[in-house]
């Protein structure tokens, strides 16, 4: 990416572009539209548009309105036109989001188009919505008051009034939570107890409906605003809503100065009432519109490039005809790697190691992005980049146990757990204990339910379940290794947990088999005490939702199991397909991840949800025809796949030699309950170098080596590059940068102990 120093005059570099942005850039005044796939510069194009019309004079930086969707796209926008020399600044171009635009312009304009009646944005709509559902009859618990909420803000985005809704509804064939008719009157009710003596209550969608309505019906506030804003720009166009367009349209009044970038291929955001209608019949509304279409992709390798045309190239319908082939510009790369996992926690754990080595070859955590289908997808890869010691942000959600019902779930446990009529379950009964207790208290039915935000709770809820399961089940595993081990005499001091700390989810003695509720809640406070607090250095955990339009080197597409992408309820009960429109959003979804990736790509999936369980999955059908033969996959499976048993080609502990079935422990090198030959004072002689390298090239700690790393090192003592390299976390890149220290330091170490 070009790095431009921020100035208050435009910075325009035409030769950092192509003929064909170029052409969109030096378009004349008046509509323009790019139409391109993804990584093909329209973000670039639409920042040296407003460049280049600044600086010729077309129009003023403080006369130019961009728009986007989201509240980090518009930061994208501002951070490319800061390298642009357009700064945000007062007096510069406003780049914001539909809302907060209209925010501002509605704070100015109220007085005039609406008086003195005082107004109030609300926080949330639940309230509101809660009392006329209940009103209407309806059940006011988190999932109903969600999928009313939801269904209202579709509503509202597509322009459907509440006299409307039950037709539109029908017609659309909506999956709505209640009938039509119902759902309508919570709608009408919704709106009516707004408006109060007091005032007027507005959400969000309202105040982009009294911006158009201010704009369109008052003459005097339209002129001055016209007068205001000349040129308006919007990012991610193929996600406009119906809504969002009239607004549009009253900013422009009767003129064109309007330039759009989007790519249909990218819409995903169909629910919101999001449509790329605008975006592909633009030139028909603007016949002497310029129209660009894009097609080098200069984010991603072409070996990237070309994963990413297949996907979309078996997509159908009307969105699926405008794609193009992307042409890969950037050298080559490594080709995408396919990886299949018997289960979820082994997938995750695969996916730190692979992470981890990354890190080790010098790739940045900020670098690296997991990517999943739905939030609670996040919770095995928190856990497992827990355990190696490896940073991470959750984007766009909160992590696994800060979530509201996976906190109102640990809470229910807790007070079930504090009566005194619980049964002493354990294993297999402890699981039963769990549902139970979650079903009564937290909401948790047996069948996956309707409606997009019931099903994230739902599905959070059920990963907590899973959690219960795969403890459960490794404290079986445990006790048998425990068992073991006192067979070989290997270890197994009974105060050996308080000598060497055991990773989380390992064995807690216990005096009758099997995990109780006790050492269930304490391995959840465990787990969720020893998550990193966010930190923006760290890997990128987030939606494929929350993903679009930003990129990294490396990306990590994970899940990709017929039933999670494409998920459940586009899907009959038979594996058909129940709703064709939303396969195709379904697959636009795993073609806006693959195209994130500048370098590396692996895509994953598991067999099985929890470890232990017959692995029924399948693959994503959207991989049918890209997984090539030869691929790992392959190789994956038959290590890690065999029905018969827990026989798995793992790598094995360097003291007892048996598999190593954490993460930590890889990265380690010895399982858990093997003793740590640690040499305390290396570690801490390890520890302040790293404070002092990471001081002097003002990086943070970790991005030197991880806690992980260091231990394993003050363990095993390497006295050679070999010795060196052979330790996950440290690649060719640490290993240049970092070795001769290291290695001095454990020479040092051990002259000084000899
Ligand atoms: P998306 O559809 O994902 O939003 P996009 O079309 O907006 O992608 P950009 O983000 O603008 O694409 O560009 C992708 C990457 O390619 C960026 O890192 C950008 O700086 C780089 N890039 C774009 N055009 C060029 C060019 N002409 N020369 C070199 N690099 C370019
Ligand atoms: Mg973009």
């Amino acid at each position: 990416m070009e790095r431009v120093t921020a100035a208050t005059t435009p910075k325009l570099r035409l030769d950092d572009l192509d003929a064909e942005q170029a052409a969109a850039v030096r378009a004349p005044r008046g509509p323009v539209c790019v139409l391109a796939g993804a990584g093909t510069g329209k973000t670039r194009t639409i920042t040296h548009r407003i460049a280049h019309l600044v600086s010729a004079g077309h129009v003023r930086a403080d006369q130019v309105l961009a728009v986007t969707f989201t509240a980090r796209a518009a930061g994208e926008l501002r951070n490319r036109l800061r390298e642009l020399g357009l700064g945000g600044d007062a007096g510069q171009v406003q780049a914001r989001t539909f809302h907060a635009a209209a925010l501002r312009q509605l704070k100015y304009f109220w007085p005039q188009v609406i008086g003195d009646v005082p107004w109030r944005l609300i926080d949330s709509k639940f309230p509101i919505v809660a009392q006329a559902a209940r009103g209407n009859g309806l059940s006011t618990d988190t999932d109903s008051l969600r999928d009313l909420t939801s269904e209202i803000e579709w509503a509202k985005g597509s322009l459907i009034a509440p006299e409307d809704y039950a037709a539109e509804a029908a017609r659309l064939h909506r999956d709505a939570p209640y009938e039509a008719s119902k759902v309508a009157a919570v709608y009408a009710g919704y709106e009516a107890a707004k408006i109060t003596p007091d005032g007027l209550y507005l959400d969000f969608d309202d105040l982009l409906l009294h911006t158009a309505a201010a704009l369109e019906d008052n003459v005097a506030v339209a002129e001055e605003f016209r007068g205001r804003y000349r040129c308006f720009v919007v990012d991610e166009y193929q996600d406009v809503t119906p809504l969002q367009q009239r607004v549009l349209d009253a900013w422009l009044g009767e003129r064109d100065d309007l330039t759009v970038v989007g790519d249909a291929n990218q819409t995903i955001y169909s629910f919101t009432g999001a449509s790329p209608a605008f975006l592909l019949d633009f030139s028909r509304r603007f016949p002497e519109a310029t129209v660009v279409r894009l097609e080098r992709d200069y984010r991603s390798t072409p070996q990237v490039v070309s994963l990413a045309n297949r996907v979309i190239g078996a997509a159908r319908g009307r969105i699926a005809g405008t794609r193009l082939q992307l042409i890969g510009q950037r050298p080559d790369g490594a080709e995408p790697v396919f990886a299949e996992f018997d289960d979820e926690p082994a997938e995750a754990a695969g996916v730190a190691r692979a992470v981890g080595k990354l890190l080790g070859n010098g790739v940045p955590a900020a670098e690296i992005a997991i990517l999943y289908r739905i939030n609670a997808q996040s919770e095995a890869y928190e856990q497992a980049l827990t355990e190696a010691g490896i940073p991470y942000q959750v984007r766009g959600g909160e992590g696994f146990f800060n979530r509201p019902e996976v906190r109102q779930a640990v809470q229910a446990l807790r007070q079930a757990h504090a009566r005194d009529d619980i049964p002493d379950a354990r294993g297999a009964n402890l699981v039963t204990l769990v549902r139970a207790v979650l079903r009564s208290k937290a909401g948790l039915t047996k069948e996956e339910p309707v409606g997009a935000q019931a099903r994230e709770r739902w599905a959070s809820l059920m990963a907590l379940v899973q959690l219960t399961e795969e403890l459960a089940a490794q404290h079986v595993a445990a006790d048998t290794e425990a068992a073991g081990e006192s067979v070989v005499g290997a270890a197994g001091d009974s105060d050996e947990d308080d000598q060497h700390p055991t990773a989380p989810g390992s064995h807690h003695p216990a005096d009758e088999s099997g995990l109780d509720l006790t050492g269930l809640l304490r391995e959840l406070a465990t787990r969720s005490e020893a998550r990193h607090p966010p930190t923006v250095q760290g890997v990128t955990l987030a939606s494929l939702h929350a993903a679009k339009g930003l990129e990294w080197d490396a990306v990590f597409l994970v899940g990709l199991a017929d039933g999670t992408l494409p998920i459940q309820h586009v899907l009959g009960p038979d594996g058909t397909v129940s709703d064709e429109t939303a396969l195709e959003e379904e697959r636009r979804l795993l073609y806006v991840g693959v195209t994130r990736a500048r370098e590396h790509l692996q895509l994953s999936w598991a067999l099985a949800r929890s470890a232990g369980r017959k692995g029924r999955r399948r693959r994503s059908r959207f991989l049918a025809g890209l997984v090539p033969d030869d691929s790992p996959a392959s190789r994956i499976a038959q290590h890690t796949t065999d029905r018969r048993g827990p026989k798995r080609v793992l790598p094995g502990c360097r003291i007892c030699g048996r598999p190593l079935l954490n993460t930590q422990a890889t990265m380690l090198g010895r399982c858990s309950r093997c003793p740590a030959d640690i040499d305390n004072g290396l570690l801490e002689a390890l520890k302040d170098w790293r404070r002092e390298k990471a001081d002097e090239l003002s990086l943070p700690h970790f991005v030197v080596f991880s806690d992980t790393t260091l231990t394993a090192i003050a363990e095993q003592r390497p006295a050679d590059d070999r010795a060196l390299v052979a330790i996950p976390g440290i690649g060719a890149k640490k290993l240049q940068t970092y070795g001769a220290d290291v290695l001095a330091i454990v020479r040092a170490r051990s002259n000084a102990s000899d």
